[in-house]
């Protein structure tokens, strides 16, 4: 397939709640999922090329927590879809150095689905919706999702404790 006849790519949230992705860190692109099986149909969301082409897209597809469900002959689909693949990790086992960074790299871009801790709209509720986050991040950074990203300063955590939400 070549770049001139690129489909579009539709991905289905395989999570229980709501799920965002998000191309980068600043959510220039971002796509909110709802839960699966969502009655209005927001569990089918149109995936926007920067996102295809991100590691946290491929991840996504790897853990089972999106599905394709047209596009799938899409060349970018199938380069995330071809990273999945036992090849990587035969090559991992192998234990050569070379073979270990390249597998330290996408371990650290593991993704996490947490819970935003920002305030949801009932008062004793956290907001709740899922947010991807690199398992190397997760001790670092409190999950927020994009409306409660400004809310980090506030955010706490104590040696092993979860992330609170302060003030
Ligand atoms: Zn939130």
């Amino acid at each position: 397939m070549t770049d001139g006849t690129r489909t579009s790519v539709i991905a289905r949230n395989q999570m229980g709640g709501p799920t965002i992705i998000t191309s980068d860190p600043k959510s220039t692109y971002e796509v909110v999922f709802g839960g699966h099986g969502a009655p209005d149909g927001t569990d089918y969301q149109l995936i926007p090329r920067e996102i295809i082409q991100t590691p946290q897209f491929e991840a996504s597809l790897a853990k089972g927590i999106l599905a394709v469900v047209e596009g799938e002959d899409d060349a970018d689909v199938q380069a995330a879809l071809a990273g999945q693949k036992a090849a990587f990790w035969e090559r991992a086992r192998r234990q050569d150095t070379a073979a270990r960074e390249v597998l330290e790299a996408p371990s650290d871009n593991d993704m996490l689905a947490l819970e935003c801790i920002g305030p949801g709209t009932r008062a004793d509720a956290a907001c709740g919706i899922q947010v991807p986050v690199r398992a190397r991040e997760a001790g670092l950074k409190a999950p927020l999702c994009s409306q409660h990203a400004s809310l980090e300063d506030r955010c706490v955590k104590r040696g092993s404790g979860p992330w609170v939400l302060e003030g």
